[in-house]
């Protein structure tokens, strides 16, 4: 209540506004509550053509239109701005309008109308269209966008009405507004046109759904709703569609950020785990006694809270992030013994036969003659198992005898049953499928003389060697905990790298490369194709979506002076490398012959690789020191990145060379970063929406308002309020939250069921 100097008696101020309202007026003002099903309207539309624009964009309902986000505002100009011949939209108000009959045949009179703002006067034309005397009269306010003439004249295409309202929207010339919001359009429906139908439904806003609690609001300084749509669809200020836009995207990533933390709280209540919770078991005493060096210490981190985890009974769901040679193995194989320690299994499956292969090197060495005194049996299971052998493994891993299997989808086939298998590792996690990966995790334990109660599912460790940015991470991995490691090993050396450009610094590139074969040292040759004139990217070499549609747009790859593996192996052998023993490897090979070249070159016998991307994964031959990498700018960063993990895995230096364009940013960045996380967020940040090709995947582009990386701060904000708001809540049964459950099952509701994201 406060006091108003103008009447006699106390008074009220109406909501949101400075009109002031006596008791009993106060009684009788109408109460108005939303009607979201006024929403679910058709919309009206006229015209056919406009129509099908409308449809085109999705365009039905009321609702649907005031969703239909403008994708920016344009400044409008002022009467006096204008220059004659360009096209703009000026902000105006009718002083008078008339029709004027056309002499030409067929032509409707035209309508002209003086207008004017702030700043002068125009007179407007309108072709066609002679009821907008009635529709216009004196004193309207328009948004006209058009052409203006040398003689005062502006020849108006599109038109709408500006708000009615004083101070309320448009206002005409009062240099209050000068953004016009603007649409994404169609075939048969312009941004104006879209415009005009917005403001004809203003009023629907009031009946626009507020999900989000006020406590919520107030916490994030956020507006309600159908502010925020009216503050994008009709700008009185230019910071307005930014403020409207924020709180929607929050609202949305506050939406993912739900689902997230709610499947993963519903996968815990479905099913328990072994808990793994006796920290003197295998894996323990394993870390004390039988590891040939000492951990970083990320991998201690990592192996603590792996080690709580697994001592839950909410089955673990951790993604562990850390580059080619951080040592993920080593935390894997303690989470893996912690379960062979309390009886139970572990199982570790890789994309490949040859990373399996690896794995199970790795963990044989790891592991010794055992872990004091106790044999752990394990064994390696592909589709290249012998059938006898299979057998005999899948017979044990049945009864319990095997503890410990590495493999690759050989795991999952439908005959593969464990006794108990109480912790799943899954590496390279993003190159299997959702069902495969959930195929694993369903492997549970099997009690035969129990009771038919509820089953264990295995702890899940998923790894990846890309880093991923913790904005990513959260965006689309939400549900998964997460752990990285950032440092190298002890003893690892630094990659120097290096750009080179033009023939003669190739030249010299070269002339190094020899030097370190001849002192010994081993090198790899990478180019971006495996067959001259193929198609960039039709091959294996699973290049970024930048270089891809590059290299589409410029014709045949041939053409672009991208250099081919099988090509470059003839050039070299009988130019540059000439002497040395070189092997071939690309994706186009037949498993025998990839597996023959890999072995010349662990070997030693071969002295130079030539290959695609394929060696991205799985190969680790200490001795390369050398990686020269042909066309360097057609690959991505994190690729780059990834490829040159492949040297500096000795005791020698080695060094990296990127052959490409000095002025390339993305080149630079790797001669300076050595770190993949960072690399991983100036890639995020270099990338521009056209060249977001993978966005979808990427996880980047499955938001409608939010933009990321940009807004990767709102995101922890929703994150951390999507926690707040399940720890009162879990189940949004509040009245504060109903709404906001609501908002979910309609929005979300699919995805709540989903399995871990790929
Ligand atoms: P990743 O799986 O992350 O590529 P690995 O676990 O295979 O890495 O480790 C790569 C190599 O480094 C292995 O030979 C491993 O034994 C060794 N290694 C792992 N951790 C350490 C460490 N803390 N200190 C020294 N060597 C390590
Ligand atoms: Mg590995």
């Amino acid at each position: 209540m406060v006091r108003d100097p103008g009447r006699s008696s106390e008074c009220s101020l109406a909501f949101a506004s400075t009109e002031c309202l006596s008791h009993a007026e106060l009684i009788e003002a109408p109460v108005r509550w939303p009607r979201p099903s006024r929403l679910q309207r058709e919309l009206e539309v006229p015209g056919k053509k406009l129509r099908a624009g409308m449809q085109s964009l999705g365009l039905e309902t009321v609702g649907d239109l005031l969703e239909h986000l403008p994708s920016d505002s344009r400044e409008a100009r002022t009467v006096k701005a204008l220059r004659a011949g360009e096209q703009a939209t000026v902000a105006v108000q009718v002083r008078a309008i008339g029709a004027r009959a056309v002499r030409r045949r067929g032509m409707r009179p035209l309508v002209e109308a003086t207008v004017f703002d702030a700043t002068g006067t125009m007179r407007a034309t309108f072709f066609n269209q002679p009821w907008l005397v009635e529709r216009y009269p004196a004193g309207t306010r328009l948004l006209l966008h058009g052409k203006a003439d040398a003689r005062g004249g502006f020849t108006v295409s599109h038109h709408a009405p500006g708000s009615e309202t004083g101070g309320d929207g448009v206002a005409a010339g009062s240099g209050e507004s000068d953004a016009v919001a603007h649409y994404p359009a169609a075939e048969g429906v312009t941004s104006t046109q879209i415009l005009t139908l917005v403001h004809a439904q203003r009023g629907a806003l009031a009946d626009v759904v507020e999900a989000l609690s006020a406590a919520t609001r107030v916490a994030e300084r956020l507006p309600d709703r159908a502010s925020a749509l009216a503050a994008m669809h009709f700008p009185r200020l230019p910071q307005d569609p930014e403020t409207g836009r924020r709180r929607l995207a929050f609202e949305e990533l506050l939406l993912t950020q739900l689902v997230f933390l709610r499947r993963r709280a519903a996968r815990r209540a479905r099913t328990g785990a072994a808990v793994l919770a006796d920290r003197d078991a295998l894996g323990e005493r394993w870390l004390a006694h039988g590891l040939p060096f000492e951990l970083t210490g990320d991998q201690r981190r990592a192996i603590d809270t792996i080690a709580a985890d697994v001592a839950r009974i909410a089955p673990m769901q951790r993604l562990l992030m850390g580059e080619v040679g951080s040592g993920k193995t080593v935390v894997a194989l303690y989470a893996m013994l912690q379960a062979v320690g309390h009886g139970r299994q572990a199982a570790l499956m890789a994309p490949t036969e040859t990373l399996a292969e690896q794995h199970f090197a790795t963990i044989q060495q790891l592991l010794g003659s055992g872990v004091g005194g106790h044999l752990i049996s394990t064994a390696l299971l592909t589709g290249s198992t012998p059938a006898r052998r299979r057998r005999d493994i899948l017979a044990k891993l049945n009864s319990g005898e095997l503890s410990l299997i590495v493999g690759t989808h050989a795991l999952i086939e439908p005959d593969v049953a464990f006794d108990a298998l109480a912790v799943a590792v899954i590496d390279e996690q993003h190159r299997f499928g959702v069902r495969q990966r959930a195929a694993l995790g369903e492997r549970e334990e099997r009690d035969p003389t129990g009771p038919p109660g509820p089953r264990l599912a295995p702890h899940m460790l998923h790894m990846t060697a890309t880093p991923i940015p913790r904005t990513l991470a959260l965006a689309r991995y939400g549900d998964l905990d997460t752990s990285a490691l950032h440092e190298l090993p002890r003893g690892r050396q630094p990659i120097e790298t290096r750009l080179v450009s033009g023939e003669a610094e190739r030249a010299q590139a070269y002339e190094e490369l020899r030097r370190e074969l001849a002192a010994g040292r081993q090198a790899y040759v990478v180019c971006p194709l495996i067959e001259e004139a193929e198609e960039p990217g039709t091959g294996d070499s699973g290049m970024g979506a930048a270089a891809r549609t590059a290299g589409r747009a410029a014709g045949a790859g041939g053409g672009l002076g991208l250099r081919a593996a099988s090509a470059e192996l003839l050039r070299l052998r009988s130019g540059e490398l000439a002497g040395y023993e070189l092997a071939l490897l690309h994706g186009g090979m037949r498993p025998r012959e990839k597996h023959e070249a890999m072995a010349a070159f662990a070997s030693g016998r071969a002295a130079v690789l030539v290959a695609t991307t394929v060696i991205e994964v799985g190969i680790d031959v200490p001795n390369a020191t050398v990686m020269l990498i042909e066309n360097a700018e057609r690959f991505g960063i994190s690729q780059l990145h990834q490829l040159r993990g492949r040297v500096g895995r000795g005791e020698h230096r080695s060094r990296c060379l990127l052959v490409g364009a000095q002025s390339s940013g993305r080149l630079q960045a790797l001669a300076r970063h050595a770190d993949g996380f960072r690399l991983a967020e100036i890639d995020l940040a270099m990338r521009k929406e056209g060249e977001l090709i993978g966005t979808r995947q990427s996880g980047l582009g499955q938001f409608r308002v939010a933009r990321l990386p940009d807004d990767a701060q709102l995101l922890e904000l929703a994150r951390a309020r999507a926690e707040a708001i399940l720890a009162g809540d879990p189940e949004l049964r509040s009245p504060d939250h109903a709404l906001l459950g609501v908002a979910l099952e309609r929005e979300l509701g699919a995805q709540a069921r989903a399995p871990i994201p790929a």
